[in-house]
């Protein structure tokens, strides 16, 4: 018995899109927009970082002409004080009350960043005067004295930073050895105090992370701003990474991972002086560099988040009701085609399938018939047992015909309680035995009532399709003319008003 509907309709892929198409559009827009904020934001940190490392070398050549000059001042010192020596070989610097003048105005004009004393030959340190004519100490043992002992050729010697075992001060050590000794004296000597020169650098480093670092050429470190007790004298060089990114050429920048010292990442510059073996470092934090873009950067991802959970949120309820909207479409559908009381086909689907096999049967010619079925008395069951009641009776009866149908033959309601069946391939005589097993099913039903059981009738009526019909109203009329007949013999029976040369030979209806 024909009565399903197929509620999957449309293509694979029109179904996919109903369930999944907007969300899945909506995620592939997502990922790309979300992969191009990431390269942007990549670009845009990589280029922040390039343009730093510019600045900083600008600065950095700044710091380095600074420092490059105090070197001059100090070697002009040494060279002046060697001058005079020279100049006076006979006099003894100990005492000459001109040297000790010469040697107090550099000293000043330096604004006492660099203190200026001399070494006798056999390595006693003086102060210019010395303090009751006496050695403030042995200083053979310094670095600073024993690379004057063997001249190389140049008489200036920049060494590591030492700590005075008069002041307990840190200073960077700069000895110069004389043309030739007077009264003595081997060695004139300058220290530029790390306290005095911190407040230097202080000036100039960029707050609140920045350093400024002086290291000679085998990498100690001469200076270091702020101050790091841990860093002065070390030498840095031999930290592998340092090592790698540093050196290779006379200035240039990179990106160091802050083990050195106090484990901040900085962007480091470094430039070599010409004329002095130091190299100047000058650092920034990173983290101070990107704050402005980190700033940017989470304003961004924050407003992109928002926004990317809003068109999430928007394209599922989207989908979500495209779903809906397509299951009521279905549903509206199926409605349409299917009566939803008794479960047999719509009026107006049975009328389509019944114009389909209308044309199918008169084109092959096959023996089909209509049965219009009409139950007796219905009124009075509706007045007796209610409305509820007489409904239950139109499902049960339905039910009933279905087993009795077969797969291939086509049942629907008409309006109220009347139905027509098709039966495709089915000649009169074989419509006939099905009819009356209709009536007969019909018969046997039992409904509950009020006081009693009871039961229905139904009346049928037959037409065949034949050659002479034109379209299936014709046949329905005919159907319709049989049921009246029926109804006016006494109900309770199948009729035909078909004419008795079909009748005799049913099955030859189109011949
Ligand atoms: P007969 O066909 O034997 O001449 O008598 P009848 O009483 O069946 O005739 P009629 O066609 O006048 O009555 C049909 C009744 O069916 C009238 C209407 O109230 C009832 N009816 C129509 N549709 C429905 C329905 O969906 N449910 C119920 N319970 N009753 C319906
Ligand atoms: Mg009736
Ligand atoms: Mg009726």
């Amino acid at each position: 018995m024909y009565t399903r509907i197929n509620r999957e309709s449309g293509h694979r892929a029109g179904r996919f899109v109903q369930r999944w198409g907007i969300l899945l559009i909506a995620g592939v827009l997502l990922c790309g927009a979300w992969a191009y904020l990431t390269v942007a934001f990549t670009e845009q940190k990589q280029h922040l970082l390039a343009e730093r490392q510019r600045e900083l070398a600008q600065l950095n050549s700044a710091v380095t002409l600074q420092s490059s000059g105090l070197l001059k001042l100090a070697e002009t010192h040494l060279r002046t004080l060697d001058r005079f020596l020279q100049a006076n070989p006979r006099t003894n610097p100990r005492t000459d009350p001109h040297f000790v003048a010469l040697a107090d105005m550099l000293r000043k004009s330096s604004n006492g960043l660099i203190e200026l004393r001399m070494v006798s030959v056999d390595g006693k340190l003086f102060y210019i005067p010395p303090p009751e004519g006496r050695s403030s100490g042995d200083v053979s043992d310094k670095a600073y004295f024993k690379a004057q002992l063997a001249p190389s050729g140049q008489n200036l010697y920049i060494g590591d930073p030492v700590q005075s075992r008069v002041t307990g001060r840190w200073g960077i050590p700069i000895s110069w050895r004389l043309e030739a000794p007077v009264s003595g004296m081997l060695v004139m000597f300058a220290g530029i105090e790390l306290e005095r020169l911190f407040v230097m650098y202080e000036k100039l480093r960029l707050k609140p992370a920045g350093t400024i670092t002086l290291i000679n050429d085998k990498g100690i470190v001469l200076s270091r701003t702020p101050p790091d007790p841990a860093l002065i004298g070390k030498n840095i060089l031999t930290k592998a990474g340092f090592a790698k990114e540093y050196g290779a050429k006379a200035h240039d920048a990179f990106i160091s991972d802050g083990s050195l010292s106090d484990g901040v990442k900085r962007v480091v510059s470094y430039e070599r002086l010409d004329e002095y073996p130091v190299t100047v470092l000058v650092t920034e934090d990173v983290q101070d560099v990107l704050a402005p873009y980190y700033g940017r950067r989470n304003v961004t991802l924050t407003v992109s988040a928002g926004v990317t959970v809003a068109l999430l949120l928007l394209a599922f309820f989207l989908q979500r009701f495209l779903r809906a909207l397509n299951a009521a479409q279905k549903d509206l559908e199926h409605a349409a085609r299917i009566d939803s009381l008794t479960g047999t086909l719509s009026r107006r689907t049975f009328l389509e399938i019944g114009s389909r096999e209308f044309s199918r049967a008169h084109r092959y010619e096959r023996p089909t018939v209509v049965l219009a079925l009409d139950i007796d008395l219905f009124k009075k069951v509706n007045d007796t047992y209610g409305h509820g009641k007489g409904d239950a009776v139109l499902r049960e009866c339905c039910a009933a015909w279905l087993t009795v149908l077969r797969e291939q033959d086509y049942l629907g309601r008409l309006g109220g309680e009347e139905f027509c069946a098709i039966l495709p391939e089915t000649g009169l005589e074989g419509a006939w035995h099905v009819a009356d097993r209709l009536r007969q099913v019909t018969a046997k039903l039992r409904f509950a009532g009020e006081y009693a059981e009871f039961g229905v009738t139904v009346s049928i009526g037959m037409a065949t399709f034949t050659a002479a019909d034109h379209q299936l109203s014709h046949v329905m009329e005919r159907a319709d003319k049989a049921l009246y007949l029926a109804k006016k013999q006494g109900r309770n029976r199948v009729e035909t008003v078909e004419p008795p040369a079909v009748l005799v030979m049913p099955e030859m209806a189109f011949s």
